[in-house]
């Protein structure tokens, strides 16, 4: 759990808190038809980590999501990450409607504030991809590849992008959003989340 004291101190956690940070130092490829794309995240799914990104994603805790954001900029900079835009994993419009927001965004707007690299927002979630129920395995992979489109924008070619998400489990989410923006015309694309999960 986390304790009160978060919110006292703005943007940082106390230091109790902090040492149950589980930093994931190494970065992976997610490899799926032929395809790759660096994935880093900045810690393990540990119950602190959990915490906050529940209280960001489903209570509109802000200041738990400033913590976060703060961490992932953090890590950009002292891992030297380089790219030249940023993009988010989306949520359908319907989704987005009744949470009001979207975590991700969130997260890709405070990278672009503080390094000054703009945010693209073409990726579109055009499906819930909540209903594959039933599905196992390769088919929920190829499946979720219909719940993405991209919008395209000659800004973007040959453009490097980091994709920004919360959590990164099976990761067959940011893999088809890597793929679709790499379809479109860029260059390299990247992926960066707060955590990483166990499959
Ligand atoms: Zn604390």
């Amino acid at each position: 759990m986390i304790c009160s004291e978060y919110t006292l101190e703005s943007e940082a956690l106390c230091t109790d808190c902090r040492k149950k940070l589980r930093p994931c130092g190494n970065s992976f490829y997610l490899c799926h038809n032929e395809e790759k794309y660096l994935v880093w995240s900045v810690f393990y799914y540990s119950n602190i980590v959990k915490e906050l990104i529940i209280r960001l994603k489903y209570k509109s805790d802000f200041m738990c999501g400033e913590i976060l954001a703060k961490h992932m900029l953090e890590f950009v900079k002292s891992n030297k990450l380089q790219f030249d835009l940023i993009a988010y994993v989306p949520m359908t419009k319907k989704s987005q409607k009744s949470r009001g927001y979207n975590q991700s965004e969130f997260l890709a707007n405070y990278l672009s504030r503080f390094l000054n690299i703009p945010v693209i927002c073409n990726l579109i979630k055009t499906m819930d991809t909540k209903d594959q129920i039933g599905l196992s395995g390769e088919d929920r992979w190829s499946n979720m590849e219909k719940c993405f489109e991209v919008k395209e924008n000659k800004f973007m070619q040959n453009k490097n992008i980091l994709i920004v998400d919360d959590v990164i489990t099976t990761g067959a989410t940011a893999f088809h959003c890597a793929s679709k923006l790499k379809e479109s015309g860029i260059n390299n694309v990247c992926i960066l989340t707060i955590a990483k999960s166990k499959v």
